[in-house]
């Protein structure tokens, strides 16, 4: 290198010296990259051919018949899922979540009964859940949303979410038999072409139980690799969450991101920072409207002319790809349930010594932690470009000007998990109110 390089490099501010760490500095482990590779392309094609063999799965299709309707695929998954707990020593809970709603889009307002299944991978702290879900539902919704007889494959729509969240519960069983810090629920809704029917009762629930759900994940149409206009990518995937700070879900999405990098850098995670594509929704949205860090996976390329349609087959599925997709799910959930929840709120105070161009950061301490991390990003930055690791204080002072950056402070287990990020200063985010000062009147 020549000398006015090295100088120049030299002179470059930290928080541009510091290369983006694109992996978010999360800790590879080799039992998240031993459980990826069990995913398997195969089996997810057959459990999808048999979700296609039920004809229509239409949320108000028959229950009684055992070859035909949304009954027929709901005890079909039930009982997968519950082989899956037996070869991992029981170890899922295995469930039928149920709940009523009005189908508001029916002409005669109907209420209905809704099935959800579930698969709990019980955690060491039961009351922080991580979600990971699909819609098993399909309809023919572009001809006619309310047909309920017809052939409605839904093949990518949702079979391919509902089998990666079936295989998820499976692999991770098998290689976390004892389970992780936090519980994990892998659930198949139903309803969700009527409205998100399933993930509203099941969001629901996780509140009325008192749940911390420190994530809530969707796979809706993760198979399709072609585009109507014949455009072809398998090397990509989008993540969709809300553009807050506060909430949580861009952070969330840059997890997923560095996740990605970590574990499977050839397979890229775009991040999208809206909660849906214009017009969509998806079974994230209701956990995003209880105020839970929400996001969903989709695949890069969209196929309209398929979509809620009786062409929506398997033929047009690419299971490779789908198996792309559950393994990006699997680094994720299996990383953010084995690390400490974040802390809950911070603080921040411009530092006098430094004529207010360093601050000290506070923050509660979070149970488990060994230790904090400060992420640095500028305000302008896709991701964090600096992390700083503090030890196990709550309170420490950063070189930073925090006008001018967003600062994320995250917790890291024994086992050096992280956890998600809390922004600091963000609007509307947590706040440590002022000590109370005592003695010096
Ligand atoms: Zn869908």
């Amino acid at each position: 290198m020549r000398p006015h390089l090295i100088l120049a490099a030299l002179l470059v501010p930290a928080l541009l010296s510091s290369q983006a760490p694109s992996t978010l500095g999360l800790q590879r482990d080799a039992r998240i990259a031993a459980a990826m590779a069990e995913v398997d392309p195969a089996r997810l094609r057959a459990m999808d051919s048999v979700l296609v063999s039920f004809g229509t799965r239409h949320t108000m299709s028959d229950t009684l018949s055992a070859t035909r309707g949304v009954g027929a695929a709901r005890r079909w998954i039930h009982q997968q899922l519950l082989q899956a707990s037996r070869d991992c020593g029981n170890c899922l809970r295995v469930e039928y979540d149920t709940g009523s709603a009005v189908i508001t889009r029916h002409p005669e307002r109907p209420t209905w009964h809704l099935v959800n299944v579930a698969a709990w991978l019980p955690g060491r702290d039961t009351s922080r859940v991580i979600v990971i879900g699909g819609h098993f539902d399909s309809c023919i919704c572009s001809i006619n949303s309310m047909d309920a007889t017809s052939d409605a494959p839904g093949a990518d729509d949702d079979g391919s979410g509902t089998v990666a969240v079936m295989e998820l519960a499976r692999v991770v069983g098998k290689h976390f038999p004892q389970g992780l810090e936090a519980s994990v629920a892998f659930v198949l809704y139903t309803g969700e072409e009527l409205g998100l029917l399933g993930s509203t009762i099941f969001a629901q629930r996780l509140q009325r139980e008192g749940k911390t759900v420190t994530a809530a994940f969707t796979d809706d149409i993760i198979g399709n690799v072609v585009a109507d206009d014949g455009r072809v990518d398998s090397t990509s995937v989008r993540v969709f969450a809300v553009d807050s700070l506060a909430l949580g879900g861009s952070e969330l999405a840059r997890y997923v991101w560095g996740a990605g990098a970590l574990y499977q850098p050839e397979f890229e995670v775009i991040p999208v920072l809206r909660l849906d594509r214009l017009g969509r929704g998806g079974d994230h949205a209701p956990f995003h409207r209880l105020g839970i860090p929400a996001l969903r996976f989709s695949e890069r390329l969209e196929n309209y002319k398929r979509q809620h349609l009786p062409t929506d087959d398997l033929a047009n599925v690419s299971f490779p790809y789908v198996a792309k997709v559950a393994r990006l799910n699997l680094a994720t959930v299996v990383s953010l349930a084995s690390a400490p929840p974040r802390p809950a709120r911070t603080a921040y105070a411009r530092d006098r010594d430094s004529g207010g161009q360093a601050f000290t950061i506070r923050w509660d301490a979070v149970p488990g932690a060994v230790g904090y991390e400060l992420l640095v990003r500028r305000t302008t930055a896709p991701t964090y470009t600096r992390i700083v690791p503090t030890g196990n204080v709550t309170e420490f002072l950063l070189d930073e000007q925090l006008d001018d950056v967003w600062v994320g402070v995250r917790a890291v287990g024994a086992n050096g998990h992280r956890s998600l990020t809390t922004v600091v200063g963000a609007p509307g985010g947590g706040r440590i109110p002022p000590a109370r000062r005592t003695g010096d009147n």
